[in-house]
């Protein structure tokens, strides 16, 4: 198996180490000069590579050069996507996997054992929180919820079968941001791995290794590649708490698979310039419907009104692209209704991309709940998640508002 090569500069060739965040994105982990002295790197659609002879194969094994051998296991422009990522992050390695899910269940399945215990925060994307009750659950693996914020709680539940403090942020639909210093420090005090999926947050707005956390980890689906065309998860860390995790991935198999290594290169070029536009959108559609007269309330953590408002203020560069609100005195009918009175937003699940999309919560993400379980997570019939796309705001903003007016 081909491990990663440490002697690999961020910028090859480069004197100097360059730390702007477009620079990065467009030329991190790059040959300077490529295959077929193309500007942009290969698509290498092959299942296996060979050799020239059986010296080759000895010194492979003996890792006297670094080449690839399986798909399984790797792919060169994949490496090069992985290097860019560690870069964008600030972290030693980067490992990637075919979904924001194969990148979370291929770490949790990698560093946790029968008899261990996770604590999630509550508020984490469903399809976590069901793989490690559902899931991993069978596997004798506990699982604890706590409330997000709620410090004195993660720190209660805490046994010394815990091994790992597990946390999105922000959360989502909520948008909670937890203070990430105080979240490694009760992780340290008890000798624990800590968890940070940062798909809303992404690395333009905040940088979790930077407060000690051990892992990130992304859906690369969302903000990372940007264009809502492509599935794609990342984890990223310290090499030697990686490579653990890329071992049992050339095992089980979900690597990303050469056309969508392409899609996420290409998609992260613009990173830095989409995420701000994505910001300003977000902000300023957050603004406007904390205002509108048929809006109950909004939920952004760049709004005063937020509870997490303190801390994503002192944490974050931005806020991101997503917005949820909830209609005033609106039933599921009359909230759909607003749904299907929009035009530019697209109707259905996921965020982060170039295109706008909306959903009634209860009718998309959470519609295989039961109305208990939705109510336990603070979930209503009137409540509109909208990911803001890079659009003109004011086109969104007018649209949105057309949508509440003709409805009301
Ligand atoms: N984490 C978050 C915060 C998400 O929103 C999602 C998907 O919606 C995932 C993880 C899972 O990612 P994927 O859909 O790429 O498997």
């Amino acid at each position: 198996m081909t491990k990663e090569n440490p002697t690999d500069n961020i910028l090859p060739g480069a004197k100097k180490t360059f730390k702007g965040l477009s620079t990065l994105s467009v030329h991190a982990g790059e040959a300077r000069q490529k295959h077929g002295d193309a500007i942009t790197d290969a698509i290498f659609c092959t299942s296996t590579y060979t050799f020239r002879n059986t010296q080759e194969v000895i010194d492979f094994v003996a890792e006297k050069r670094p080449r690839e051998e399986y798909a399984r296991y790797g792919n060169p422009s994949e490496k090069v996507a992985e290097r860019k990522l560690a870069a964008l992050e600030g972290g030693q390695s980067a490992l990637l996997f075919s979904s924001g899910m194969a990148a979370t269940t291929g770490l949790l399945q990698a560093k946790l054992a029968t008899g261990d215990e996770i604590i999630l925060v509550d508020e984490c994307y469903h399809r976590t929180r069901q793989f490690c009750q559902e899931h991993l659950g069978k596997f004798g693996v506990g699982t604890k919820l706590v409330g997000a914020g709620d410090y004195e709680a993660m720190e209660s539940a805490i046994t010394p079968k815990t091994k790992i403090l597990f946390t999105e942020l922000p959360t989502n639909p909520h948008l909670s941001v937890l203070d990430l210093e105080r979240f490694v420090e009760i992780a340290r005090k008890h000798d624990l791995e800590t968890v940070v999926d940062a798909t809303l947050g992404t690395p333009y707005n905040i940088r979790p290794l930077d407060f000690g956390v051990d892992y990130v980890m992304h859906s690369a689906t969302k903000y990372l590649s940007g264009h809502n065309d492509v599935l794609c998860g990342v984890i990223i860390g310290s090499t030697d708490k990686v490579e653990v995790v890329r071992d049992l991935r050339g095992i089980t198999g979900p690597s990303s698979g050469p056309h969508n290594v392409y899609l996420l290169l290409r998609g992260l070029k613009t990173f830095e310039l989409r995420m701000q536009r994505h910001n300003e959108n977000g902000l300023a559609m957050a603004e406007f419907l904390s205002q509108h007269k048929r809006v109950e309330r909004v939920l952004y953590p760049g709004l005063p009104s937020h509870p997490s408002h303190a801390t994503a203020k002192r944490t974050m560069r931005g806020f991101g692209g997503v917005v949820t609100f909830f209609v005033k005195d609106a039933d599921w009918r009359q909230t759909a209704d607003v749904i299907d009175a929009v035009a530019i937003p697209r109707i259905g699940p996921s965020l982060g991309g170039v295109e706008s999309i909306i959903e009634q919560s209860i009718m998309v993400s959470y519609h295989d709940f039961t109305t208990e379980q939705r109510r336990a997570l603070g979930i209503t019939d009137n409540m509109i998640r909208l990911s803001c796309g890079i659009e003109n705001s004011e086109d969104l903003i007018e649209d949105i508002d057309g949508a509440l007016r003709k409805t009301g």
